[in-house]
């Protein structure tokens, strides 16, 4: 196990310094240790920077969009100015809408009630369950797991040619895998989706804190991500992108703030005139501080820039990668093979150890919180452990044998010390 007791209680070197780093943890040997969190595919810690302008803002909140008093106006001005610096951080194009929702998986799932009528959704069956998942409502291919990125694009292309051409389309695929880490090829997926007259979403829960995302660049008609990945852990999310499916959409949630004008007819009803701006699908009062602090995490993020990020990261990965290559029972997961790249979130099985068994004695012994169990991407862990991909599982659940049915994710970012 000493490929993983580089992180526990050691001292943090990061240019954007995290919360939590000084929890001490009691053993069960004795004694106690600095807490090392190596889960933040799950969660990552707060920002400093987050949490200052959270606390800054938070004893004067107000309601956003109802009030003519001060805090409201102010309240009012933070959240439009939040979108604003999210649209900004995800260099969307003119006329594009950045919706507030609670995580990627209500993002993901407001778009599948924008679905227009007959759209055909495909989908690899590799992607996590808030992927996998919103679309039961259409008709929806599941796409078999790709061996290598350029197989992840033919897999698409021969898919879509054979789609009725008329009828609209949705492909959702992920910047980043969570089990395995590694990058998918965002930018030829949506070059095929678009030759072929289709749209596609990015769940970008993975990518976005761990490399920039330009909707624009990477040519893509949506983005989900979640503010507790991003180091904004209050309970905010964001779908952004494309306005047109979205204004057509009835309101997600139907509400106050989603309505323009409210009326009773003549014959006893009511008729409602729905806004066609993003406060359409975000009925009721909004997560201001969410939002909030998800526009101070994209704006830490882009003014301490990815680069540096990316080459720290790139460093843990190799350093942990190395220590579990020196194991001779650890296999780590991987889809497309050691050489692809990757962020940092990383999943293996140890021969003769539940996976469960070995996260709990990470954290009993040594302090290390990780995460154990297939992830909620039960048909990807499955294939990765050459098991039946259709055999049903419940998320995280112990396969209570002495061999791994799931597996240990170790995942960092910013804050993680060398
Ligand atoms: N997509 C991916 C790739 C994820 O890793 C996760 C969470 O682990 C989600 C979506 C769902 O995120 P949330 O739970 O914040 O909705």
């Amino acid at each position: 196990m000493s490929v993983i007791t580089v992180a526990a209680g050691q001292s943090v070197c990061s240019p954007l310094p995290v919360l939590g780093r000084d929890v001490t943890v009691p053993l069960v040997t004795g004694g106690e240790v600095t807490y090392a969190a190596l889960d933040y595919a799950a969660s990552a810690p707060a920002l400093q920077r987050v949490w200052d302008d959270v606390a800054a803002y938070a004893p004067y909140y107000g309601s956003v969009h109802r009030g003519a008093g001060y805090l409201s106006q102010l309240s009012t001005d933070l959240f439009e100015n939040s979108r604003a610096a999210v649209a900004e951080f995800l260099d969307c194009r003119e006329g594009d809408q950045v919706v507030f929702t609670r995580s990627t998986t209500d993002s993901l799932n407001l778009l599948a009630t924008a679905l227009p009528a007959g759209c055909q959704v495909f989908v690899f069956e590799t992607e996590h369950h808030a992927s996998l998942l919103p679309w039961q409502d259409a008709r929806v291919t599941y796409l078999d797991a790709p061996r290598t990125p350029g197989q992840a694009v033919e897999a698409l292309e021969r898919a879509l040619a054979d789609r009725d051409p008329y009828g609209p389309a949705l492909v959702c695929v992920t910047g980043a895998s969570n089990v395995t880490g590694e990058l998918w090829p965002v930018r030829e997926l949506a070059a095929a989706a678009h030759a072929h007259g289709a749209r596609i979403v990015l769940d970008a829960a993975q990518l976005a804190p761990h490399h920039p995302v330009s909707v624009r660049d990477l040519d893509v008609d949506w983005v989900a991500f979640s503010g507790h990945k991003l180091y904004a852990p209050f309970g905010s999310g964001v779908l952004a992108g494309r306005a047109d499916w979205l204004r057509d959409a009835a309101p997600y949630l139907a509400g106050g703030g989603a309505s323009r004008k409210v009326a009773r007819r003549a014959d006893g009803g009511v008729d409602v005139e729905w806004h066609t701006t993003a406060a359409r699908h975000e009925a009721g009062s909004p997560n201001v501080i969410g939002a909030y602090a998800i526009a101070s995490a994209c704006k830490a993020l882009t003014e301490a820039g990815f680069d540096g990020l990316v080459a720290r990261e790139r460093h843990l990965i190799g350093t942990v990668r190395a220590g579990l290559a020196e194991v001779p029972e650890v296999r780590v997961l991987s889809l497309f093979g050691d050489e692809a790249p990757r962020v940092g979130v990383i999943s293996f099985v140890v021969r003769g150890w539940n996976s469960s068994h070995f996260a709990a004695a990470l954290s009993a012994e040594y302090g290390i919180g990780v995460r154990d169990g297939l992830f909620c991407a039960h048909p990807l862990v499955r294939t990765l452990l050459g098991g039946d991909p259709q055999d049903a599982g419940e998320c995280g659940a112990p396969d209570g044998g002495t061999t791994s049915l799931n597996a240990i994710r170790v995942s960092f970012g910013a804050g993680t010390p060398d």
